[in-house]
């Protein structure tokens, strides 16, 4: 069994909000899983300095737009996974693959789509670009499905279904038996709120429609591009449950006040986070950490919290294993810290005040998929080293 010792750690993120740091200076990694969170191990396989370095889970990208391999059409860009795993990013979920070059989105198709998440589901199921996992296979919701492409759904390991293009004038009813179906089978259900998106034919919604679906993560609850009203997004935080997601594509200031609403009202936790990518917004290799940085150097969200809402929080509203540093869970890890001349003095500091930190080594399943530096961030001061390889 491969095992990887990574000491000299200044400080380690759990990804849990409820205990965001984790007092200990040292991780063990065992056959691509987490063993020990502190350890008094002195050898392994695979043996990492951090350097002092700020360990954190690998970040969990919620709203994200694959198609064919590693190639959005949006932005004919090629790559685009193996950049975002520089930055940062060890898993992202899809939000839908749509974007398919001559997709006819103007007749949605109930068996099309089906087929077509079923399709990018077993492309993307042990597909990964540099290291990097996608959770692929997201179905579009549209009139006219039945109950038993649900089961199909769910029997080939898809794990989200999605309202973009979805009457909800004329078939509100039928949609929220949709998320009752899906619940039933621990699919999670999202919805693209807000007005309408880059296609042009997605229908807007606002809080009476996501009240009425009753789905479990609001996307891009400030804007994606475009938000609600802010009187709806008001009426979500304070009489809704669920998650909200908060995107970089989004209305900036608009995610601000999501984010003190939700502070004033103890209930961070809510959170989830996307970069809303590939899209018209771009490629955005450092589309997380960006968004990390705005919900905590404006957003008023302690550095660590941040981490824990784009890793674990973000992986638990959908129903992925991911995202935390505990025995048990995959060793999807980064170690970053502040970059030279940045105004903070480690990872954590420098995010609190809005300033990029630089990525080190990112490790998958154990595996080390980025070195010594990230190609997508400035070094950080302190690079991590690996001492021994086996
Ligand atoms: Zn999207």
């Amino acid at each position: 069994m491969p095992s990887t010792l990574i000491y000299n750690i200044g400080a380690i993120v759990s990804g849990d909000l409820r205990v965001p740091l984790i007092e200990a200076d040292s991780v063990y990694v065992e056959d691509g899983l987490i063993h020990e969170v502190g350890t008094d191990r002195a050898d392994a396989d695979t043996i990492i300095d951090a350097n002092g370095l700020t360990l954190t889970p690998g970040l969990v990208d919620g709203h994200t737009h694959p198609v064919f391999g590693d190639y959005s059409p949006t932005q004919n860009s090629v790559g685009w996974m193996h950049t975002y795993l520089h930055g940062g990013t060890t898993t992202i979920i899809s939000a839908g693959e749509l974007h398919l070059p001559g997709l006819p989105l103007d007749r949605p198709d109930p068996k099309l789509f089906r087929d077509l998440a079923i399709l990018v589901r077993r492309c993307t199921s042990t597909y990964r670009p540099g290291g990097l996992k996608i959770v692929g296979g997201t179905m579009l919701l549209t009139p006219g499905m039945t109950e038993a492409d649900f089961d199909v759904l769910a029997d080939e390991g898809c794990r989200v279904v999605k309202f973009i293009f979805f009457p909800y004038d004329r078939a509100i009813e039928e949609g929220a038996a949709y998320t009752q179906w899906a619940k039933a089978r621990g699919l999670t259900v999202k919805i693209h709120s807000g007005g309408v998106s880059r296609s042009g034919l997605s229908v807007p919604a606002g809080a009476e429609v996501v009240k009425a679906l009753q789905p479990d993560v609001v996307g891009h609850i400030s804007g994606g591009p475009i938000p609600m009203s802010l009187g709806d997004m008001e009426a979500l935080v304070q009489d809704a449950d669920g998650y909200l997601e908060i995107a970089y594509a989004g209305n900036p200031r608009w995610s601000v006040r999501v984010l003190e609403l939700l502070r004033e009202r103890n209930a961070i936790g809510r959170v989830t986070v996307g970069t809303d990518t590939p899209s018209g917004t771009g490629t955005v290799p450092r589309g997380m950490l960006r968004t990390i940085l705005l919900m905590s150097s404006l957003g008023g969200v302690p550095a660590a919290e941040a981490l824990c809402l784009a890793t674990g929080n973000t992986a638990q509203a959908h129903g992925i294993t991911s995202g935390l540093v505990r025995p048990g869970y995959p060793a999807d890890l980064l170690l970053m810290g502040h970059i030279t001349g940045s105004n903070g003095s480690d990872a954590l500091e420098a995010i609190a005040l809005g300033d990029l930190p630089g990525i080190s080594t990112v490790l998958v399943d154990g595996e080390i998929v980025v070195r010594e530096r990230s190609q997508q961030t400035p070094p950080p001061e302190r690079l991590a080293r690996i001492v021994k390889e086996r």
